[in-house]
């Protein structure tokens, strides 16, 4: 059986020679036209250029490849694989981490766009040498317009099987020539966020004596507790996962605090390192802090409702995919070829300045700071549009 496609293309997009809905069979046109104005729609909602759906029996993928915005450059973002309870879940998730993959990757100043990729199914599971490659070759038909990397769910070693089917991949092992765990240089922009927003705060960047809750001591928590500890922060942990926090309390001597009871301390800084959306207006209510500053994606539940809700009560925060971008900035040192983590590192520290920017303006034009963010993101897209269509 072979495998199908199933092509959506904005008839905006000024990139894609595709014709607007390309469908292997008479049967899956069909299915296509029924879906076409819902997912269209959807598309249309936040100007994506196109989404692949993608199906193959013989290995079992499932899979969605969004395509938000390519004018900077190929649209890079990891491939998540997530048991998904309905496709629209799979689909509402995919259009709006490729949307976030546009802004961050503008604000960092990279020539990338935005894009994601989604695999629907528990990655315990799922996954094998076959889904992976087969996954590699969808990824490849795509001609390098999007270029994947890990995620949740997917690790270096799918990297690899991918690599095996195409050169559109990032986040390979270091072993390979690759640019291995992204997650010490997006903690250490974390920190150099956190340490902005310090500045902007209390007219000093030093974060010692400063107490600071990191919620999710995982791979970005953990590197950027060793940041804090190192500078004199008092840091208070917290984790479901029990072990990974006793570990972690017991390496870097930190607190532990309950999970329920984090948004009622007293404390400086909130960096939210587990989970998105934990910024709501119940746990906005609870909150004590003057800085919210961490590497989760998509912190606010609403962007614009809690986003304006922190601003009213005084809260600084230093949007997500601002200071998470060191993440990104690492795997695009491994696209651009030669890996080198100093030259990862030496852009990761701009993410200071950017942020500060970003500050300044939300100040001086009285917006909350993700809207301040969200305008760098749209100039910068618009500018250097119109560079390229001129020349
Ligand atoms: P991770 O899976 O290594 O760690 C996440 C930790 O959060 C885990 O230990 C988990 O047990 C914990 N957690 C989950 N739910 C929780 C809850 N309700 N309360 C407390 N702890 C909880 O992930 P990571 O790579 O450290 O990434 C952390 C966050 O940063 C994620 O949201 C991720 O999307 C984002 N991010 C990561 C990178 C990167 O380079 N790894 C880059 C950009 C953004």
């Amino acid at each position: 059986m072979p495998a199908h496609k199933l092509y959506f293309n904005s008839i905006h997009d000024h990139s894609t020679q595709n014709t607007l809905v390309m469908i292997e069979t008479a049967k899956a046109q069909k299915t296509a036209m029924k879906e076409d104005s819902s997912v269209r729609s959807q598309m249309m909602q936040f100007n994506h250029e196109e989404v692949l759906f993608c199906n193959d029996n013989e290995t079992g993928l499932k899979a969605i490849i969004a395509i938000h915005n390519t004018v900077l450059g190929p649209g890079l973002g990891g491939c998540r694989i997530w048991k998904y309870e309905q496709e629209q879940d799979a689909l509402n998730d995919v259009l709006r981490l490729s949307r976030g993959m546009t802004y961050k990757a503008s604000v960092a100043g990279l020539n990338l766009g935005g894009a994601k990729a989604v695999i629907i199914g528990d990655s315990r599971q799922i996954k094998n040498e076959a889904l992976m490659r087969r996954f590699g070759r969808f990824v490849d038909d795509l001609g390098g317009k999007y270029i994947t990397a890990e995620d949740v769910g997917s690790n270096s070693r799918d990297m690899e099987y991918i690599h095996m089917e195409t050169r559109h991949v990032t986040g390979i092992p270091a072993s390979m020539g690759g640019s291995g765990d992204p997650s010490p240089v997006t903690a250490y922009g974390v920190w150099l966020g956190m340490k902005a927003a310090a500045k902007e705060r209390w007219g000093n960047d030093s974060l010692n004596g400063k107490k600071v809750t990191v919620q999710g001591t995982g791979n970005v928590g953990e590197n950027l507790i060793k940041h804090l500890v190192d500078e004199g922060a008092k840091v208070y942990i917290t984790d479901i996962n029990k072990d990974k926090l006793k570990e972690v309390a017991d390496k870097l001597k930190v607190e532990v605090v309950d999970s329920e009871k984090i948004f009622d301390l007293d404390v400086d800084i909130y960096a939210p390192c587990a989970l998105g959306a934990t910024l709501n207006t119940e746990n906005i209510n609870r909150l004590k802090c003057s800085v919210i500053a961490g590497a989760a994606n998509n912190q606010l539940a609403d962007e614009k409702v809690h986003g304006e809700m922190l601003m009213k009560k005084g809260i600084l925060y230093a949007p997500d995919f601002v200071i998470n971008a060191g993440g990104l900035i690492n795997v695009y040192s491994e696209f651009l070829g030669n890996y080198s983590r100093e030259r990862a590192i030496t852009q990761a520290d701009k993410i200071f300045n950017i942020t500060a920017e970003i500050f300044h303006v939300s100040a001086k034009e009285n917006i909350p700071t993700y809207l301040a963010a969200n305008r760098l993101a749209e100039a910068r897209i618009e500018t250097i549009g119109k560079v390229k269509l001129n020349h």
